[in-house]
This record gives C-alpha cells, structure tokens and sequence, in this order.
C-alpha cells in the first residue's frame, strides 16, 4: 500500500471512530431525554388525574368521573389509560366505575408496593411506555386523605396505569442521527480530501527520495529531486539536488581515474561505490607497500615483503618466487613454500627453459593439459607469471593448488598482485643498481674478486659472528714470487695475465662458502669458512701446486710461477681477525723468507712482539 493511501486510511478511520463514538453518545442520550421526558409527562398527567378524581370526590360527582378520564385519555400519545382500586377503597367504597381492579401483574405490585413502575416495550414496529403511579394516603395533603378513607397514613388507595406511544421519539432520534451521520460523512470527505491535498506532495517527495537514494545505493547519482511544494519540501529537494550532482561530479572524476585501475583489478563492478571502496583501499594497501619497500635497504628485504603479501594478504599456500639474471640466463629461488623446487632443474642454468619468462606471457596450465615441459607437479593445477624488471632482471612467480577451481581462485588475485609487483619495480630496479654500484665498488675490476675494501667493511661482523656461532676461520695469505720479473721482463700485460690466472684458481679451488679476495697488486687472502688447520693447510698446498703448474707463453718463452702462502686461524691463533691478518702475513713473509713455493703456518714465533699488537 502507498505512504499517501496509508495516510487517508488511518485519518478515515479515525474519522469514522470519532463519528461513531458522537453518534452512539447522542443516541443514548437523546433516548434517555425523550423517555424521561415521557415519564415526566405520565407523572403530571397521573397528578392531574389525581387532582380531578380528588375534585370529583370534593363535588360528589365521582360517579362522573368517566367523562374526565375519557377526556384525559385523548392527551396526545396516550394510548390508554385506567384506574386502579386497591382492595381497601373497594370495600370502602365498592369496585368503582366498570373494571377498575388491577389489569396485570404491574397493577397488583404497584398496590402492594407503592413503589411506581416504568417500562419500555420496543419492537421493530412500535415503542410503548408504560407507567404506573401508585396513589398513597397521606393526612399531610389538602384534602386529607384520610378523612374520606378508611385508611392508614401511607396506604396504597390506588394507582393509575398509562402507555404512552413513543415511536416519535423513535423517530425523532433517529432522525437525529441520521442527520449526524450524514454531517459526519461529510466531514471525513471533507478531511480525506484536504489530507490528502496536502500531504500528496509530502508523500510524493518521500516516494521521490526513496527512489533517488536506492538508486544512489547502486553508485548512480543522476536521478533529480521534483516537488511542487513551496515550503521547507521544496528546500529539501533542492538540496539533495545540490548533494547528488556533487557527489555525481566528484565520483564521475573518481571513476574515470580508477578506470584504468580497474582494468588491472579483479575487483567487480557490480557496485561502483563499494568497488570504488574495494580499489581505494586496494590503492591505499599497494601504496603502504610501495613506501615501505622504498624505505628497505636491499632488494631481498622487498623480496620478503612480497612473500609476506603473497602468503599473508593473498593467502597463497603452494608458491615460489624466481629471479632471472637475464644476461646469464641463470635463474636464482628467492622463495618456495615447497621443499623442493617444481621445476625442471635445467631451468635453474637455462632460463630460456622457463616457458613464462621465455615467452613473457603469463602460462596458466589450465588452458592446455601438459603447458610447460619443464614442470615437474602431477595432478595440479599451476599458474607462472613474468614480470619484467628491466633489461637486466625479471621475476617469475609460480603457484601451484590441487585443482582448477582452487587455482581459479588464486588467478583472481592475479591484478592485484601484479599492482603490488608495479609498485616494486622502479624499487627493485633502483635497488639493484644500488646493489651493482657497491658490488662494483667492493670488487676488482680485473679479476671480479672482491677487494680489500670489501674485506674492510664486513670483516668484522664476519668475525663477532664467527665467534657467536663458534665457527672457525683460516686465512691464507698469498703472494707470487718473483712478481716483478714477470713486468720487466714481459711487461704489464703479461703481468696481468699471471694474476689473472691466479685469480682463477683461487675461486675454482675453494667452496661456495670461502672467500678469495685480491688484497693488494699481487696478493691475495682467502677466507676458508669452518676449515680445520690440516683442511687449510691442504687448501694452500692445492693453490699452491696448482698455480705452480701452470704455464704461460709469453713471446717464444714458456713461463711457470710460484706462490708463497702463510696461514693462520681464527679464533685459535688471536681472538682479533686483524690481528690474525697480520699472523697470516708473517707466515708468507716466513715461507718468503725460507725458500719461497711454499706455505707455512703460522706460529707464536714469528710473532715476537707478543701482545703488543
Ligand atoms: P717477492 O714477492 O717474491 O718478494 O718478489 P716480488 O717481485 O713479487 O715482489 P713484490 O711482491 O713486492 O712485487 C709486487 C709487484 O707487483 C710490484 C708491482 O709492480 C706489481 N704489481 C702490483 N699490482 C700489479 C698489477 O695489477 N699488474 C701487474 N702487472 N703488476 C702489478
Ligand atoms: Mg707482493
Ligand atoms: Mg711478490
């Protein structure tokens, strides 16, 4: 039902019950006035009969009487009228004119009583009032009763009967309500019509917001307020006008920005204001990460931060993060959730192998049974995608769920992730050239070992945490012998190139975890890692021998060099990694000094200074 149909209804039935409760208040009352207006009227008629009768009695015509009664039962609406004899006045004075014995059982109870009797007798057609008057003997009244009757003070001597037609007062009173009724019509049409003249507009305006705004609910803020009233309504209108068409304006501009937004989201747009929400806070998220990876100092603290959000906020569960060098083709495991890879390992030497990076397009499996050759799940579903760095790098991200649907899921999250992996690049890409900048300063450029700078800024970390974790190192200390005849005799390119050579077996002959490094022009240290003395003493016989064999061809000349090596340990030899620099060196100067082509330990001896390090 509408708000205006509504509103007549409950003014019409408040109406109508007032009209009710008005109409069935006058009715009672106007039958309670007509009849008690009747019985007044039997009561006057039943003294004035008592009067005559008295006045007949006084005269000595009572035996005339029946031409007054006569008479006075003509009154209007009287339709009968009879006197009644107690049996006292009967023996007295006889039974009277005719029958003037009681009529009914009313007669005798109002003789016996003395107490008067009204009753109404109403059907559909007729309305009578019946009154019975009892007449007592009393020596106050003149004439005094009791002087003509044999009768005690208070008897009943008689009593008069009367019905009285009361249909017009029937009438009369339904007249009175019909009239009433009819006002009361009259009114509620009168009411309806000027509620509703008034109100249609109020409700019109109400109907009117309430479209706008559900519309509004749906992000669509075109819809325009209409009224044609002039009072606080139509303000009303025209400021919620006013509202929509900013909120139209500005959110047009916000949709048109996110447009571009939205097509790399995988938010819906069933609803532009909550998916305007959904991106914002999407924007808002992506943003949070970008400032704080530029705030990271390394290009595996974004790293990290990327699995957090991948883990975290997309709730990934089977996945892994890939970098790929793209000069080397080499393709490094930054994370996996897995403990072992799900690729072909030939992808790890050969990038090209990778079916995502080679043809930069994201490879989801569930577009072609058997995708990519090198993948080495069964029965799951996988999805890789590349994102591009710059010329130098490009990440793969790979996951994997036990089927499709599962995987559809996770590939609805992709837009996102590929906001967050936007966001990074430029990060990633500063980082890394950060990261170049410094390799490129704490390496040597001739032999792309790292140097002494190098050597310089993390030797003592290295060593607080060595002694943390009770991990040993060696430290060898190598120089070539005889160095500079090698420059003047066949000059500084050849000289290069015997360092050059050195540096290559130093890398090739100690383990991922040891660290060569080219200390000064022709000498170089190496950091054995966890090496027992034996273990390093072996190592540096293997530099040593192995450089040793070695043959350059210098003009028509074939040229073999020697190394000297000395060693020491840390912690065992001093508890500073400085100062087992130094014993390192004493023992080269020691296998220098003894014969050269050789490597000797060190021991306290060499060292006679003692503690004055
Ligand atoms: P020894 O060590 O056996 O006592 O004799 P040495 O002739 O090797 O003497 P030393 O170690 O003092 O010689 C170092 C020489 O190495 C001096 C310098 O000219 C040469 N040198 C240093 N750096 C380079 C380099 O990068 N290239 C070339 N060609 N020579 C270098
Ligand atoms: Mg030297
Ligand atoms: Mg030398």
């Amino acid at each position: 039902m509408k708000t205006n149909q509504k509103i007549l209804l409950i003014v019409a039935m408040m109406l109508i019950g007032l009209a009710i409760a008005t109409i069935t208040n006058v009715a009672l009352n106007f039958r309670e006035y007509g009849y008690s207006n009747a019985i007044e009227k039997s009561q006057m008629t039943a003294e004035i009969v008592r009067d005559g009768l008295t006045a007949h009695m006084v005269s000595d015509v009572m035996d005339k009487r029946q031409f007054f009664l006569t008479n006075i039962s003509h009154l209007k609406n009287v339709k009968s009228l009879w006197i009644v004899r107690s049996d006292n006045v009967m023996t007295q004075h006889g039974l009277g004119l005719g029958n003037e014995r009681p009529r009914d059982a009313i007669d005798v109870k109002v003789l016996k009583d003395g107490l008067a009797v009204q009753k109404i007798t109403e059907n559909s057609k007729d309305a009578t009032l019946r009154v019975t008057i009892p007449y007592i003997a009393s020596s106050f009244e003149s004439p005094n009763c009791l002087t003509c009757h044999n009768a005690k003070e208070g008897d009943v001597l008689g009593a008069i009967s009367m019905e009285f037609d009361i249909n017009d007062i029937r009438q009369a009173g339904a007249m009175t309500i019909a009239k009433i009724f009819g006002i009361n019509l009259l009114f509620l049409i009168v009411a309806l019509w000027i509620t509703n003249y008034y109100f249609k507009p109020y409700v019109h305006l109400l109907e009117n917001l309430q479209q706008g705004i559900k519309r509004a609910r749906t992000g669509d803020f075109s819809y325009r307020f209409k009224t044609s009233l002039k009072d606080a309504g139509s303000e009303v209108a025209e400021q919620m006008n006013t509202l929509f068409e900013k909120i139209e304006e500005t959110f047009d501009g916000i949709k048109h920005d996110l447009n571009t937004f939205m097509s790399r989201s995988n938010i819906s747009c069933a609803d532009p204001l909550n998916s305007t929400g959904l991106i914002i806070k999407e924007l808002s998220d992506v943003y949070k990460f970008k400032k704080t990876i530029e705030l990271d100092g390394s290009k595996e603290e974004i790293y990290d931060r990327f699995i957090y959000v991948l883990s975290e906020r997309f709730h990934f569960s089977h996945f892994a993060l890939y970098e790929i060098e793209k000069q080397s083709k080499l393709r490094k495991l930054i994370y996996i959730t897995e403990h072992e890879s799900f690729c072909n390992p030939i992808v790890d030497q050969d990038a090209t192998q990778c079916r995502a990076y080679r043809t930069n397009s994201d490879i989801y499996s569930t577009d072609f049974p058997n995708l990519c050759q090198n993948c080495t799940l069964e029965d799951k579903e996988y999805t890789c995608i590349p994102f591009n760095i710059n010329d130098d790098l490009a990440l793969i991200l790979s996951y994997f769920a036990k089927d499709s649907e599962t995987i559809e899921r996770y590939n609805l999250s992709l837009p996102s992730i590929k906001n967050y992996f936007e966001a990074a690049k430029a990060v990633i890409e500063s980082r890394t050239l950060m990261d170049k900048l410094r390799d490129s300063s704490l390496r040597d450029g001739a032999t792309r070992l790292y140097n002494r700078r190098f050597l310089e800024e993390f030797i003592d970390k290295t060593a607080e945490q060595a002694l943390r974790s009770n991990v040993a190192y060696s430290i060898l200390m190598i120089d070539i012998d005889f160095f500079k005849m090698v420059n003047d005799t066949y000059g500084h390119d050849c000289g290069d190139i015997v360092i050059k050579s050195l540096a290559e077996i130093l890398q090739t002959s100690v383990r991922k975890a040891d660290l060569p490094i080219r200390y000064g022009g022709e000498e170089f240290l190496v950091l054995l890692h966890n090496t027992t003395p034996e273990g390093a003493l072996q190592v540096g016989e293997k530099i040593r021998t192995q450089f040793g064999a070695k043959k350059y061809h210098f003009g028509a000349d074939t040229v073999t060099k020697t190394l000297s090596i000395g060693i020491a340990h840390f912690p065992s030899d001093a508890d500073s990694i400085w100062k087992v620099i130094k014993f390192a060196d004493l023992a080269l100067y020691e296998a220098k000094n003894t014969g050269r082509n050789r490597v000797v330990s060190f021991e306290p001896r060499l060292f006679p200074g003692g503690d004055d390090f």
